[in-house]
This record gives structure tokens, sequence and C-alpha cells, in this order.
């Protein structure tokens, strides 16, 4: 018979199981925590829209749409794209679904986005995001509430002295061509140095070229002017209100002015949590101001800001996580403890008490196991137990034993 191949994971994919799904799992805890804290609702949407819901919103130019969308024809001849991002599919329910009656509304979503690029260490071509937006608010006390919360989040899971919030402003329409004319001449001027992909962005998104990591760029988008000298009044006043903001409520910030979003349809804020220890992929949250988004979509001119964090970056920033506690592990002994220890199993569990069963091997082992799950209570069944009416309950902490009647036992271990 001709051997069958075992199919293989999809390069890019991850399997995500034991201490590294405890740390991911953390994550998405924290993520609700703060959330709730910050009044976001929870939102869920489709993990894939029509392609033109990505494309418009995000612009042809852009990397993500021009190299790394999952774009498929359904059966019925449609041209679809699995999500890589969530604002714009969130943008596309907001205008769909009727929420402008909501307005400003504050949003939060999880889930895996998709990108084809070249997997290594913290990129991944499935991976996951936790999203907040706040739509339908002008006002900078908004980005000022999505970086406190995204700061909060990063003291939650404890990894905030690791991370810098490196902050810019991108001026509204008006600063961001006047700052566009001026980088395209500069860039023109310098365009025989500069790399192949920069070339190519003069064009289409010469914005970009100033954070390009290419080292034949670097000096030349060092030596570009910066969006200073072009902000509008406007625009200024509302770069120093978000400043202000988080001067008060106590977040730390840095004014980094190359940093640029890839995406077209930013305005304003634009920022980024940076990390030094995971290497080239040291972004793990990143957002800002896209007041043009939801005018590109074909609705209402509407106001937005928003970010979108890396779960696999910040899980790889957390601390050894903790196994998950359980509170006691039964150890029947022979066949009519075990069929009794399903009775006592399920009743434990029904009063909210974590508790596994050790079945296998002889007593020593099943102790074994009972000490490395880190329970509290190994509750033992052999024949002279069961003849009584009682289960041995052992402190694996103290090694203290003592016999409990069954019907006792949920009190017992709750009380204890
Ligand atoms: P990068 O510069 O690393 O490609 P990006 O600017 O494309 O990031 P965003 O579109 O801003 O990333 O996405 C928000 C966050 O999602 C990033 O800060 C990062 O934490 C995470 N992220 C982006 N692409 C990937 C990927 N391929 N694999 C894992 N995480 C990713
Ligand atoms: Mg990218």
């Amino acid at each position: 018979m001709a051997r069958i191949e075992t199919p293989k994971r999809i390069r890019g994919t991850q399997d995500i199981f034991g201490d590294e799904q405890r740390r991911f799992a953390r994550v998405l805890e924290a993520f609700e925590t703060v959330r709730r804290l910050y009044c976001f609702q929870r939102v869920d949407i489709p993990v894939f829209e029509s392609t033109a819901v990505f494309a418009r919103s995000l612009g042809e130019t852009t990397d993500v749409v021009s190299k790394e969308m999952y774009t498929f024809e359904d059966r019925g001849g449609d041209s679809l794209t699995l999500r890589p991002e969530f604002t714009a599919g969130i943008a596309r329910a907001y205008l769909t679904e009727g929420w402008q009656q909501y307005a400003p509304l504050k949003l939060a979503t999880a889930g895996p986005v998709f990108r084809y690029e070249r997997p290594q260490k913290g990129r991944f071509r499935q991976f996951h995001q936790i999203d907040a937006e706040v739509i339908g608010a002008a006002e900078p006390a908004a980005d000022v509430e999505l970086l406190v919360l995204a700061d909060q989040l990063l003291r939650e899971l404890g990894i905030q002295d690791g991370v810098t919030l490196q902050l810019n402003t991108l001026g509204d329409a008006e600063t961001r061509d006047a700052w566009r004319g001026a980088l395209v001449t500069h860039f023109g001027r310098n365009a025989g140095d500069l790399s192949d992909d920069s070339k190519a962005r003069l064009e289409r998104n010469p914005l970009r070229i100033l954070d390009s990591k290419d080292p034949k760029d670097r000096p030349i988008a060092d030596a570009a002017p910066g969006i200073d000298a072009y902000l509008t009044s406007e625009a200024g006043a509302f770069f120093e209100n978000v400043t202000k903001g988080l001067d008060a409520a106590g977040v730390a910030w840095t004014r980094n002015d190359r940093l640029v979003r890839g995406l077209d349809y930013y305005r304003h804020t634009a920022f980024e949590f940076v990390t030094d220890r995971l290497g080239a992929q040291g972004t793990v949250l990143a957002g800002g101001r896209y007041d043009g988004l939801i005018g590109s979509l074909g609705g209402p001119e509407t106001p937005g800001v928003g970010w979108a964090a890396g779960v696999e970056r910040l899980a790889m920033l957390l601390a050894e996580p903790e196994i998950e506690r359980i509170e006691a592990v039964v150890i029947p002994m022979g066949d009519a403890a075990e069929a009794r220890a399903l009775g006592i199993l399920a009743d434990l569990r029904r009063a909210g008490i974590a508790t596994d069963m050790a079945f296998r091997g002889n007593m020593k082992r099943r102790m074994a196991k009972a000490d490395a799950s880190g329970a509290r209570f190994a509750v033992i069944l052999g024949e002279s137990e069961l003849a009584k009416g009682v289960a041995s309950v052992k402190a694996l902490g103290s090694g203290a034993q003592s016999e409990v009647a069954f019907a006792d036992l949920v009190g017992a271990l709750q009380a204890s």
C-alpha cells in the first residue's frame, strides 16, 4: 500500500499550545480587562470581506494591499479577501449596520488576521491582533484615551518597562499635502541613492521612505524635512492637546518625527509602542487617527482613531506564565472506586472546583501526577475508603491527610 503523506502545517501559521498558549491567553485576558475598564464595547466582525473594503480603505499603494493580501474568488465569482487588519472591516460595519446612531463609538475586537509575508520570528501569515477604535470622535481626547488604554494594557501585562511609546503627528490634509511635496522634492533629488523599494515608493507613497529600514535609505530619510515646519496652527494645536493629555495621564512618550504609518488614511496622531527585545519585529502596538477612511469607503466624512497590537509579539514579551492551577486531583484505585469517582468529579466540578482525575499507573505515579499539576488536594479513593463511604483528602502542600465523608467533600474543599 502506498504510504500516505502526513499533511503539513501551512507556512506562517501556528499551532499554539502549552506555555505559548498560556501567554497568548494572558494577553487576551488583559485586553478584556482593560477594555471593560475603559468602557470599550466588544465587537466581532467577519474574517473575510469584499476585496474592495481593504483595497479602498487601505489604499492600493500600501504594502498590505499590493503584496500581502490573501485574495480569492469564491464559488459565486466574488473577489473576497481574508482580513489583513480590523479597521477597514469595522468601518464597513459602521456604515452598513447603521452604527452612526451610536457615535462616538468605542469598540474593541480581537482575532486572527492574515498577511502574505515572509515568516520569521514575530512575523506570521496568520497572526492575531487585539484592536481598539473610537469612531465618530474628532477630539484629541479620543486619541489620548486610546493611548492611555494601550499603556495600561502593557502595565497589566507587566511589560511597560521594556516598551516605549513613540509619537508623531501627520497633520491635517493641508499639512500633509505640503509636507508630502517637500518630501518628494527631497527624495527626488536623492533618488539615485535610494533603494529600489524606495524608488518605487517615491511616486506612490513617499512618506513611507521615512521609516524605511534599508541602510541605503537611512541617511537620506534622516536628512528629510520634518513635518513641524509644515504644520497648520490647527494641526499643531491638536498635537499639543494629545501630548498634554498624555502628560496629564502620566503616560511617557517620545517624539519620533520619522514615524509614519503605512496606510494612506492616517491624519494627525500616529504612534507605535516599540521594544528592542524582539529584533526587527520590535513594534508591538501601532495606530493613529484615520479621519479620511470612512469617506474613502463612500460614507459621510467621519473621524476615527484606533490601534492594533500583535498578540504574538506581546505574548513573547511576557515572563514565564504560570500553569493553570487546579484545586484537586481525584485518585481512584480499582474499578468500583473509578465508578464512584465519576460522581465525585461531577459534584466537585459543578460546585466550581477545578478538578482532574489520575487514573493511570500505580499509586506512586498517580500521586506524582497530582503533585505536578499544582493541585492543592489529592482525593484518594481506595477499597477501604469505599467501604467506609469516605475519601482520603491529602493536602499536597503540608502532606496532612484526613478522611472526609462523600457528602461533605464539596464543603470541605471549598472551606479550605
Ligand atoms: P511591521 O512593520 O512589523 O510589518 P505593520 O506596520 O505592518 O508592522 P500594523 O499593520 O500596524 O503592522 O499591525 C499592528 C501590529 O500587528 C504590529 O505592530 C505587530 O505587532 C503586529 N503584526 C503586524 N504584522 C504581523 C505579522 N506578520 N505577524 C505577527 N504580528 C504582526
Ligand atoms: Mg507589515
